[in-house]
């Protein structure tokens, strides 16, 4: 059985709906969030941005032989000399791919490329550039190599057996590459979740419909798109539902359906006339909570079905700032991401900026490098919860945390940059 949002609540200390901080938020949503378990096998071009299903043991050591790291002499280091020069002779070549068979004489050595398969014996290479050619030996100066020197060794990116990737792990280019270079074509991924949206409001229009007075044109479901396909899920739009009654239900109702989770925005603030909230009590479990943050203090937060329920606030830029916060890492939960929050960035404020202790705040900020190379950060100006153009101005959130007051210039500050996240 899953657990009710009492349940949750009651494990929760000092847990009021009305007074909820950010982290206090995130505590909640993690036990309300249960990671699918359905997976299923696909290609490696196919898995970009997957998560890993079970952990991927690697069944060969990478790389699968001793090889030299240099284009240069390959030769035994126990003959190196520290106060004297070393002359061998050069009696073959290891090229890459094809394996050198021979043996080697007392004061001999072998030319060989970059990821030739070091000949056993020998342990050291001099790369080309180091030594002198003189017919048909080499001149190893005095002091410029030691024994081991541009060898890697068999297993050294991975050993056989070793777990190459764990499960939860999200595939990103580089893990890709490593797939590959175990000679593995397919991986297991866990389902991709699928959530649908909608946007609620009589003065919210669709795009086609005719401008009218007092209405605004539906952004927020284009950004939700964006932020959900961005993280990987596949996505259900359900327009813009009127402040009906069957409408509301109707919607919920297919979107429990159908999805993991949905997503609505606008509807829940306090003294809102419309039915959206009603129909969310009506149909499923569900909390209407009061945040300590701004922008986003209204949200509504529980299950229809088996569909988790985020019912975001309506303005624009909370919609971004409240998914960053709370959505996006509860749905990486439940795509069964084990992926760490993203990490702060420490900056240093080039401005006042106002705050009120007792509350989080998030600021539209563009992050940059100062002369000396260290981090700064400015506001995009003007903070308005609709203003969407300076969402798109920053690259990222000025976190003004729970007790934290008034920043003067020059006062670190700490930044969630957007890059990698929307
Ligand atoms: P609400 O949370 O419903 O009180 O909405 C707060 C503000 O956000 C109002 O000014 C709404 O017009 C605006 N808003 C709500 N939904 C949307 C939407 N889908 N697109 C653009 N603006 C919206
Ligand atoms: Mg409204």
């Amino acid at each position: 059985m899953r657990p009710s949002l009492a349940a949750i609540a009651a494990e929760l200390q000092g847990y009021d709906p009305q007074a909820l901080r950010v982290d206090e938020v995130n505590a909640f949503l993690s036990r309300l969030a249960e990671p699918v378990t359905g997976h299923e096998h696909i290609d490696l071009f196919q898995s970009l941005g997957r998560i890993l299903a079970q952990d991927l043991v690697s069944p060969i050591s990478v790389p699968a032989h001793d090889n030299s790291a240099m284009d240069g002499y390959a030769f035994r280091g126990a003959t190196l000399l520290p106060d004297r020069a070393l002359e061998l002779k050069v009696v073959g070549t290891a090229l890459a791919g094809v394996a050198w068979r021979g043996e080697l004489g007392p004061g001999e050595c072998l030319k060989i490329m970059t990821g030739a398969v070091m000949p056993s014996g020998l342990d050291t290479v001099a790369p080309q550039e180091l030594v002198t050619l003189k017919d048909e030996h080499i001149i190893i100066p005095a002091g410029v190599l030691r024994l081991g020197d541009n060898r890697r060794f068999k297993g050294e990116d991975l050993a056989e057996g070793q777990a190459a990737l764990l499960k939860g792990e999200r595939i990103s280019p580089a893990a890709l590459g490593l797939v590959a270079s175990l000679g593995i074509r397919q991986l297991p991924v866990f389902r991709r979740i699928k959530v649908a949206y909608f946007s609620t409001g009589d003065e919210i229009l669709s795009l086609g419909e005719p401008p009218r007075e007092g209405a605004v044109y539906d952004s927020n479901r284009y950004t939700v798109f964006g932020l959900l396909t961005k993280l990987g899920c596949e996505v259900i739009d359900l327009g813009v539902i009127r402040d009906e009654p069957a409408l509301l239900e109707a919607a919920f109702a297919e979107a429990a359906e159908r999805c993991d989770a949905i997503i609505t925005s606008g509807g829940v603030s306090v003294g809102e006339a419309d039915f959206t909230k009603a129909m969310m009590k009506k149909l499923g479990d569900v909390a209407f909570w009061k945040i300590a943050m701004r922008p986003g203090r209204p949200m509504a937060v529980g299950r229809i079905g088996n569909a988790l329920l985020f019912g975001l606030p309506g303005n624009p830029v909370a919609v971004m700032v409240t998914f960053m916060a709370f959505v996006r890492p509860a749905l990486l939960q439940l795509m069964g991401s084990t992926a760490p929050s993203l990490p702060l960035l420490k900056a240093q404020s080039l401005e006042t900026l106002r705050k009120k202790p007792g509350r989080t705040e998030y600021q539209r900020g563009i992050v940059s490098n100062a002369a000396d190379g260290s981090l700064t950060v400015r506001t995009t100006g003007n903070q308005g919860s609709g203003v969407l153009s300076s969402m798109v101005q920053a690259n990222g959130l000025i976190v003004l945390h729970h007790h934290q007051g008034h920043v003067a210039p020059g006062d670190t500050v700490d930044v969630m940059m957007f890059d990698g996240a929307i």
